[in-house]
């Protein structure tokens, strides 16, 4: 009877580690792959690794070089689309009803995926806001930023800090501890993966410091359609002259674009740009009245390349952009073409 029971128990036991098996094969490419590829976990089953939902790409890039392939994850906004007034859809709630935890970036972003997040997530206080936990207060050197499509009167802060790099690797930083405390068996893979990706992070961050350099003095302001460049030209001593989107996102006014028009002139911009996300006709025209250059594919939340190319991460977009403005306003971006874009976490050491 005993050794029957045993001899049941270990067939079974054959069953389960085959399925495990079987789960973790099928489910290798969900996070694993270069760049985003299969980022849109359905968070169905359990293979015992962590349940990580994310809001935008960039975000994501960053969840995703911490976490490795010891965590699943699900990027609630897809690339391309616009965050600032994305809906969530009622499929991303039922993501969100499965998983763990919820890592956005808070600062007024997402405020509808929040608010589905707080009404879906089995644990509702499990939302972690990186923004937030990044900046304090409304210092001009140190705090939010309020500015152009985010003015001070409407109390929504320029949500964009990731774009400076030593923000995105607070992010990082901020990553690694929450999924340590949610994860506590695999803290130190997620610290060993914080360490290779906060070195790229300081690299670049050095990198740009060096090639921003290379644009003339006078050149070193910058005017873009989406207001995405606020925490990144404080980081750089440059500044934002303007940018053209109205904070209710929509195109700017008659009047606005006159001002703009006359700006431009006054400051002798050599070039302004466009946005991937955010196609505007109105700033390709204010271009050629004032016969300024226009770039048309900076981005701010959505990488380079396909899913699954060594590009598509956070670090290939910010050497994208990178390339088209310091080239467009008369610099080079020789250094930070240097750095390694590709993801840097450790694979193929899954635990479970
Ligand atoms: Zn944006």
């Amino acid at each position: 009877m005993r050794s029957r029971r045993l001899a049941a128990l270990a067939v079974t036991m054959g069953a389960v580690v085959a399925l495990l098996l079987t789960a973790c094969g099928s489910k290798s490419d969900e996070a694993v792959g270069d760049g985003l590829r299969g980022v849109q976990s359905s968070f169905e089953g359990n293979d015992g690794r962590l349940k990580v939902a994310t809001t935008v790409a960039p975000l994501t890039s960053i969840v995703l070089n911490v976490g490795g392939d010891r965590i699943r994850i699900h990027q609630l906004i897809p690339d391309g689309v616009d965050s600032h007034t994305f809906e969530p859809k009622p499929s991303d709630a039922k993501v969100l009803s499965r998983a763990d935890l919820l890592i956005m970036n808070g600062a007024h972003l997402e405020g509808t995926t929040e608010k589905i997040a707080k009404q879906n997530l089995p644990h509702p206080e499990k939302i972690y806001y990186l923004a937030d936990n990044t900046l304090q207060g409304d210092d001009e050197r140190s705090g939010f930023l309020y500015d152009f499509s985010f003015p001070r009167s409407e109390g929504d802060p320029n949500p964009h800090l990731w774009m400076n790099p030593l923000y995105a690797l607070r992010y990082a930083e901020l990553t690694a501890q929450w999924l340590g405390e949610n994860d506590p068996d695999n803290r130190d893979y997620y610290q060993q993966n914080l360490a290779r990706f906060a070195d790229v992070l300081k690299r670049i961050d050095a990198a740009i410091q060096q090639d921003q350099a290379s644009v003339p003095q006078q050149n070193r302001k910058l005017l873009t359609y989406h207001d995405s460049w606020a925490y990144w030209a404080r980081r750089y001593g440059w500044t934002v002259i303007g940018a053209a989107q109205p904070s209710d996102f929509k195109e700017p006014s008659a009047q606005e674009v006159g001002n703009l028009v006359a700006q431009i002139k006054k400051e002798g911009v050599p070039a302004v740009f466009g946005s991937e996300v955010f196609p505007s006709k109105t700033l390709e025209s204010i271009a050629r009245e004032t016969g300024a250059k226009f770039e048309d594919r900076l981005r701010d939340d959505e990488p380079p390349g396909a899913a699954g190319d060594a590009q598509h991460t956070y670090v290939g977009m910010l050497v994208e952009d990178m390339r088209i403005i310091l080239t467009a306003l008369g610099g080079n971006a020789d250094e930070t073409s240097k750095i390694p874009v590709a993801n840097t976490f450790e694979r193929g050491r899954s635990s479970s």
